[in-house]
Order: C-alpha cells, then sequence, then structure tokens
C-alpha cells in the first residue's frame, strides 16, 4: 500500500479504541508465571542443543541511559556513571557461560541484537568487552544480522567507529518526533542534525542498515509537526523505518503520568497522524510492512512479505525466522524450544542470581499444542496480512482449522462488516484500512484474553487506538 490514507468514522474509531496486546508473543506476557524458573528455562536450553545444526538469535539487554524520556515503554535505569556498566557485565558474562553450557554445540547465531536502555551508554572498552565476551561463546555467522539500538543524542564518532570494526551492519535510532514542542514534552530533546550527522556517520563507515523509529500518539503532536518530521526523515532515506502508537500505561511506568497535563490525541487524531505516515512515506517510495514498519521496496524485509516470510518477535518484524531467541540481560525475553523466558526486571536480583551461580530466569510459560496453533494464526495475521485456512493447514498437516476455529471466524465478520478484512469460509485478507486493527482481529484467537474476559477479568494494555 503506498500514499493512501485511512478514512475511519470518529464514532467507530472510538468504539474501536479499546485496550489490547501488541502480539509480539503469544500468549502474551500477563498469562507468564513465576511458576516458571530455573530448571524450566534449564530444560527448554537442554531440549535447543538438540538442534546444534539451527542458528540461534540472541538478544542482550543493556537497561542503563543517562536521561529518561517520559513516554519510555523500556525497562531502563538512569545512571550519570558509565563505571555501572562493569558490574553488569561481569554477570552478563556469567550468564553467557551458563546458557552457552546448556546449549552445548548449539552456538552458531543468524541475528544478534542490543536493545535497551541505550546500548550505547556504555564506553568504547565496555561496548568492545560485551562483543568478545559474546564472541567467545558463540559463532556469528558470516551474513548474520549484528544490530544495535543508538541514541543519536549520546552516541559518538569513536563509538560509531568501533562498531563498524566490530561488524554491526544495523543501527536502530529513536527519533520520535523532531517538533520542538513535543520533544519538550517528552523530554527527550535530539536535534534534526544530530540525526543526520548519525546515519550520515553510519553510512561513511559502512553501516549499511539504518533503521529509525518515530512515534505517534505523543502530547504536543500535530500533523504538520509530525508531517515535516517524516518528510525530513523520508530525505534521510533509512532503509527501515517503525512507526509506532505511544503506548500510555501509567501504572507500569510511573514516569508517564507526568504526560497527563497535556491533552493527549484522542483515537481519530491518533489515526490521522498514523495515515499521516503511510501518505507520505508512501509517497517517498516506502512500503508498510506489518502493523507499523516501512521499508524501501527493495529491502529484504518487503521480499519478506511478498514471500509470506515475514516474521514478528519482541524486537519487532524481522526477515529471518530464527527458531530460538536467547535473551540474556536484566529483564530479557527469550523464546526457547516452545517456552518463553524471562529474566528479574531489575537489576540488582539480576546480578545476585548469577553471583549465586543460577540461570536467572525469574518467570515465563511452556507453550501448549494449543498455544501453539493460536500463536500462527495470530502470526499469519500480523506477518501474511491474511489468514488462509488451506494454506496453514498445509503448513501444519492438519484438515479442521474451519471446525476447530467456527466461533473465531463468526466473530471477525464484523471487521468485515466495517470493511477491515474481506472474509470468506476459508481465508481472511487484510484491507489496507484494517491493518490499524490487526490487534482487534488477532485478539479474536487469543483464547486467554477470551477467558479472562468471560470471568469480568482482563490484563491491563495500551490502548489499541
Ligand atoms: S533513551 Fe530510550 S530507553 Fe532510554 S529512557 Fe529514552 S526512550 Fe527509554
Amino acid at each position: 500500500m503506498t500514499g493512501a490514507a485511512l478514512t475511519v468514522p470518529d464514532e467507530v474509531l472510538a468504539k474501536l479504541a479499546v485496550a489490547g496486546p501488541r502480539y509480539t508473543s503469544y500468549p502474551t506476557a500477563p498469562e507468564w508465571s513465576d511458576a516458571f524458573g530455573e530448571d524450566d528455562a534449564v530444560a527448554a536450553y537442554r531440549r535447543a542443543s538438540e538442534s546444534p545444526g539451527d542458528p540461534l538469535s540472541l538478544y542482550v539487554h543493556l537497561p542503563f541511559c543517562s536521561r529518561l524520556c517520559l513516554y519510555c515503554g523500556c525497562t531502563v535505569e538512569i545512571h550519570g556513571k558509565q563505571s555501572r556498566a562493569d558490574r553488569y557485565l561481569d554477570a552478563v558474562e556469567r550468564e553467557i557461560g551458563l546458557v552457552s553450557a546448556h546449549l552445548r554445540d548449539r552456538r552458531e547465531v543468524a541475528q544478534l541484537h542490543w536493545g535497551g536502555g541505550t546500548p550505547t551508554f556504555l564506553s568504547t572498552t565496555q561496548l568492545r568487552r560485551l562483543f568478545t565476551m559474546l564472541t567467545s561463546a558463540f559463532r556469528l555467522l558470516p551474513d548474520a544480522e549484528v544490530s544495535l539500538e543508538v541514541d543519536p543524542h549520546v552516541t559518538t564518532r569513536e563509538q560509531l567507529e568501533l562498531l563498524a570494526e566490530l561488524g554491526f551492519n544495523r543501527v536502530s535510532m529513536g527519533v520520535q518526533d523532531l517538533d520542538p514542542a513535543v520533544q519538550q514534552a517528552v523530554r527527550r530533546e535530539q536535534t534534526a542534525d544530530e540525526t543526520v550527522e548519525l546515519v550520515e556517520g553510519c553510512r561513511e563507515l559502512g553501516v549499511a542498515g539504518v533503521n529509525v523509529d518515530l512515534m505517534y500518539g505523543l502530547p504536543e503532536q500535530t500533523l504538520d509537526g509530525f508531517g515535516s518530521t517524516l518528510d525530513l526523515i523520508a530525505r534521510v532515506r533509512p532503509d527501515r523505518l517503525a512507526v509506532f502508537g505511544y503506548a500510555h500505561v501509567p501504572w507500569m511506568k510511573p514516569a508517564q503520568k507526568a504526560l497527563e497535563k497535556y491533552a493527549m490525541p484522542d483515537p481519530a487524531l491518533r489515526t490521522r497522524l498514523f495515515s499521516e505516515a503511510l501518505h507520505r512515506l508512501g509517497d517517498a517510495g516506502y512500503v508498510v510492512v506489518g502493523l507499523d514498519h516501512f521499508a524501501l521496496a527493495d529491502d529484504p524485509m518487503v521480499h519478506a512479505l511478498e514471500a509470506g516470510t515475514l516474521h514478528r518477535n519482541f524486537m519487532g518484524y524481522a526477515t529471518r525466522p530464527a527458531p530460538d531467541m536467547v535473551g540474556l540481560g536484566m529483564s530479557a525475553i527469550g523464546d526457547v524450544a516452545g517456552a518463553f523466558t524471562h529474566n528479574p526486571r531489575d537489576t540488582e536480583t539480576y546480578e545476585a542470581r548469577l553471583a549465586d551461580g543460577h540461570v536467572p530466569t525469574a518467570r515465563g510459560l511452556l507453550r501448549t499444542p494449543e498455544d501453539e496453533l493460536r500463536r500462527t494464526m495470530i502470526l499469519s495475521l500480523m506477518c501474511r496480512m491474511r489468514v488462509d485456512l488451506d494454506e496453514l493447514e498445509a503448513e501444519l498437516g492438519r484438515d479442521d482449522l474451519a471446525a476447530h476455529f467456527a466461533t473465531e471466524w463468526d466473530e471477525l465478520r464484523v471487521y468485515a462488516d466495517e470493511g477491515f478484512c474481506t472474509l470468506d469460509d476459508r481465508r481472511l485478507d487484510v484491507t489496507p484500512t484494517g491493518r490499524l486493527f490487526l490487534r482487534h482481529m488477532a485478539m479474536v484467537f487469543d483464547e486467554h484474553l477470551r477467558a479472562k474476559r468471560a470471568v469480568g477479568e482482563g490484563p491491563r494494555f495500551s490502548k489499541t487506538l
């Protein structure tokens, strides 16, 4: 879809602005339990070790930031001193040692990502140390995607040069909105020049992949201001962009409460802001991918979308489905051999568990066959923009999906009536406007959410619109 604008009546938007998950996992994190711990995680790593030829994805969480952006939804610690990261890296080193021992010969890595926090909070010595720790235990495949998140406001030329030397081939930089009024409200001030310089620096140094993250739904945002940001970023030509909706979850992120003194964009304005992204980025040659990503037409992400091989995990959309993702660091999430693993969400507990010689997993979930099936349906919606029962039955080796999901199929008719999908007995296709309601359609397949709602409960999520 290029250049299209969304037209949905305001009263429909208001009705559908309900709370809902983003489905970076299924079952979603509120369903995971602290009954799942170290032994379960070790068992998952051992199962994963039985396929030594399959590559891994590795995610490392680096929680430190030197400033707190008020919209932040990540697990972060604000510190003035880089030296704090030394003790943290000691713990990560212990975790790498324990986890890699359980993975035995399963050591090849197709995707390595450092997220945070701000990975470039670390000094060049600390960055090099972390990279060496990882590559001493794991083997990066020659065509591996090696990426990290960078903050244009704090990342130095010296750090970029080191990252290029180490072989990082993709950076992801947060921009959100370049409008000064928005930046002041959310307390993240970052000039357009800083962003442009960082993109140009990456290119000069041969770091070919550049993602820019933008955000809509922030206080003080206007169509004109956000439109100017989109145009400026499109001129810089990152190969990929993500345009996320701001998730207001002050019960989890108390700093977000400070934003409530502003009039927040309502569902109608949020939709217009996202529509602006569809329209301006489409006109600039970007193709919309999944829920919230955009890529240049010749990008592997677009090829994966067209080939039906796009994947979705905690890091967003991925071009290669790595069968197992190992999460390292405080709060890191892994997806290994049918289980989600989740590390402690505070650094002290994470470090103490490792100092005592334990795999630090604090909670998680072992998926059931029914979870796997529903996950497949949700991933098909999120990644292929369709649920084709013939296609999925062939892939899964079953012939009963229509009967199994008869109730869900019936419930999806309401979205077909609104024009968000086309639906016949065996196939659902999301329409361009329906892209905005992917989370709603995915919720139909979420039996955990259905069970909670049936008894009047429900985990708290951000608004879907
Ligand atoms: S730099 Fe990123 S991770 Fe750190 S506080 Fe800001 S939004 Fe959160």
